[in-house]
């Protein structure tokens, strides 16, 4: 059985996939009575950790989770900043202010939605303790060209990879390239654990301290600790460790990444080619030979009215993301940063996930161009 669902609706933005084993493996864990973290997290972190051909994975709670632990886990200096790109989720900018650093927003490449080594080179500062890349859409951001200037200077990288896993740099995957690697196993990511989130540690000792900081600051697992009188609180830490029930989903959803892989880039190239030869909309490049997309994003102008167009006929657009720079709450680190918002005026996001089928994205696409007619005859 590969479909373990009924077919939601097909246009919605975003929707997880279950393979059909997911069911079993979380009544298995049921029935055994181990919740918390226990045998069926270490083998996710095993199984990871071998998909990518690294030493060791950390399973934490959430992607978010993951960025504020690799953030503190890189000792970020009292008041230094972080540069971050002003569109991505709000969650890295939620991890970098829980980890005590201040966001230096920066723009990003508008034809990629991603960083460049030219952009953090240009917003190096004395304060800038760490770089945050988000791997937007699954496209890998390789800031090697720099890596000796960040060496000289201790700034670390810690890589945004929620929208990646599976992805390429150059001929390694992302998460193998010796970056400290975040990724979300969160309901619609690419694999899905429920919730979820996984780091790749660069040393043991970095290990060690994650698998500290996620559990409270006691090191051993909960399923050793039972056989002991005590436990030791080496450090102070967090409750951001990831459930059995949780790494029993992520489990099976690894053992069929290959799917998932095969249906994204497939129905990627359906949105290329159906879109390339139409005027008045650009497709977001997201170098499908090298990556497992994870969202298609278009350019568009009168973008609120093509949005309204689609929305109004049951397709599932959205917006990722409104710049963060300019969000109330980030409102004491923003900064001027024209390509961005001009992006934040233009980018639309077209279903994509894997119950989509062909009579789905001409749907989608047949009412994309009805509605850039209507918006062009509007204007
Ligand atoms: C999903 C996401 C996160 C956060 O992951 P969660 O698992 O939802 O906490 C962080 N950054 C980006 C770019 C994301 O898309």
């Amino acid at each position: 059985m590969t479909r373990a669902t009924a077919r939601p609706d097909a246009t919605r933005n975003a929707s997880p996939y279950l393979y059909g084993g997911e069911q079993a493996a979380v009544d298995q864990i049921l029935a055994s009575g181990h919740y918390g973290h226990g045998r069926a997290t270490e083998d996710f972190e095993e199984g990871v950790a071998r998909f990518l051909g690294v030493a060791d994975t950390v399973a934490v709670s959430s992607g978010t989770a993951a960025l504020h632990l690799a953030l503190l886990a890189a000792d970020l200096r009292p008041d230094s900043e972080v540069i971050v790109p002003s569109l991505t989720f709000c969650a890295t900018i939620h991890a970098i202010l829980a980890a005590g650093a201040r966001p230096r927003f920066v723009d990003v490449h508008p034809h990629t939605l991603c960083i460049t080594p030219e952009i953090v080179e240009a917003a190096l500062t004395p304060a800038t303790a760490a770089v945050v890349p988000v791997l937007f859409g699954g496209r890998a951001v390789d800031l090697t060209p720099l890596h000796g200037t960040l060496d000289r200077r201790g700034i670390t990288v810690v890589e945004d990879a929620a929208h990646a896993f599976g992805s390429r740099c150059g001929t390694r995957w992302v998460g193998s390239t010796g970056e400290l690697t975040c990724f979300s196993f969160g309901p619609i990511k690419n694999i899905t654990c429920g919730q979820g989130g996984m780091i790749v540690p660069r040393t043991p000792a970095e290990a060690a301290r994650l698998r500290g900081l996620r559990s409270l600051g006691v090191p051993a697992s909960a399923d050793r600790r039972a056989a002991a009188t005590t436990y030791e609180v080496t450090t102070v830490g967090f409750r951001a460790h990831m459930s059995t029930l949780n790494a029993a989903i992520g489990t099976v959803q690894l053992a069929h990444f290959a799917v998932a892989e095969s249906t994204r880039k497939h129905l990627w190239r359906q949105y290329e080619a159906a879109l390339k030869p139409m005027q008045g909309v650009d497709l977001v490049d997201v170098d499908v030979d090298n990556s497992v997309p994870h969202l298609a994003v278009v350019k568009v102008q009168d973008r609120d009215r093509v949005w309204e167009f689609m929305h109004a006929r049951g397709i599932g657009v959205g917006v990722h993301y409104p710049p963060n720079h300019t969000q109330p709450a980030f409102r004491p680190w923003h900064r001027p940063l024209p390509a961005t918002e001009r992006l934040g005026e233009e980018i639309m996001t077209l279903p994509f996930h894997q119950h989509l089928g062909p009579e789905d994205i001409h749907r989608v696409v047949d009412t994309l161009q009805q509605a850039l007619a209507a918006a062009g005859a509007g204007r």
